[in-house]
């Protein structure tokens, strides 16, 4: 089967798997809470930066407030999250770019966005999908990677801006952040990382890897 339809059969599969599948699993408030979570979520677990927003919001609620912190009382903050002083240094310095150059708000574009400091390409792609609708690209997290990769739709392993360029040639625009979400959903709940369910799975029949699970 051609790719581009097998991917577009995939996100209308999917969407009567997972109708409530959400856009981020980060809690947020605002683009700015959103901003400086998704930067925490880097090489750490949602349910982890869950874990510590709320105090670190209670403490920081504005870009003005963050922007003034110490490094130290924030690294005590953010340390069960791992690598704490580079990313109380990201969120600081974002703070204070977002107060100095953008009037305290988040800006909507990949370029302005991918200008803050730990902010990635997809950082940034979650920001805009979650926040503003808008898809400048695909969000490739670790569940989406894998799922990609185990699906046939990529087989570019271990290089996610190509696997990123795959699925934006196989997919219209408009589909891009439905794609993320659901294969998001998907990779959570049913192909896991260790132990993917082929058996239920409601793709095996278009899955090269459907073995995997058996
Ligand atoms: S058939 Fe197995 S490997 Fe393929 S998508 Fe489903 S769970 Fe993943």
């Amino acid at each position: 089967m051609d790719l581009s339809k097998k991917a577009m059969q995939i996100v209308s599969i999917l969407d009567k798997t997972y109708p409530d599948a959400p856009a981020t699993y980060l809690n947020y408030k605002s683009p700015f809470e959103m901003l400086i979570v998704t930067i925490l979520s880097a090489r750490a677990t949602d349910a982890g930066v869950n874990k510590i927003s709320p105090t670190l919001f209670k403490k920081y609620p504005t870009p003005e407030k963050l922007a003034k912190v110490n490094l130290d009382e924030i690294g005590q903050i953010i340390r069960p999250l791992g690598a704490y002083n580079k990313k109380a240094g990201y969120i600081t310095g974002t703070s204070r770019l977002l107060v100095e150059k953008f009037d305290g708000k988040v800006p909507n574009t990949l370029k302005e966005l991918i200008s803050f400091p730990g902010v990635s390409r997809k950082t940034a792609n979650v920001v805009l999908s979650v926040v503003f609708g808008i898809s400048e690209g695909i969000v490739l997290d670790t569940h989406v990677m894998r799922v990609t990769l185990r699906l046939g739709l990529s087989e570019h392993e271990n290089k996610p801006e190509k696997i990123e360029k795959d699925m934006m040639e196989l997919l219209p625009n408009k589909f891009w952040s439905d794609y993320a979400r659901l294969i998001g959903a998907h990779g959570r709940q049913t192909c896991k990382s260790r132990r993917p369910n082929c058996t239920s799975c409601t793709l095996n029949k278009l899955c090269p890897s459907a073995e995997l699970g058996k």
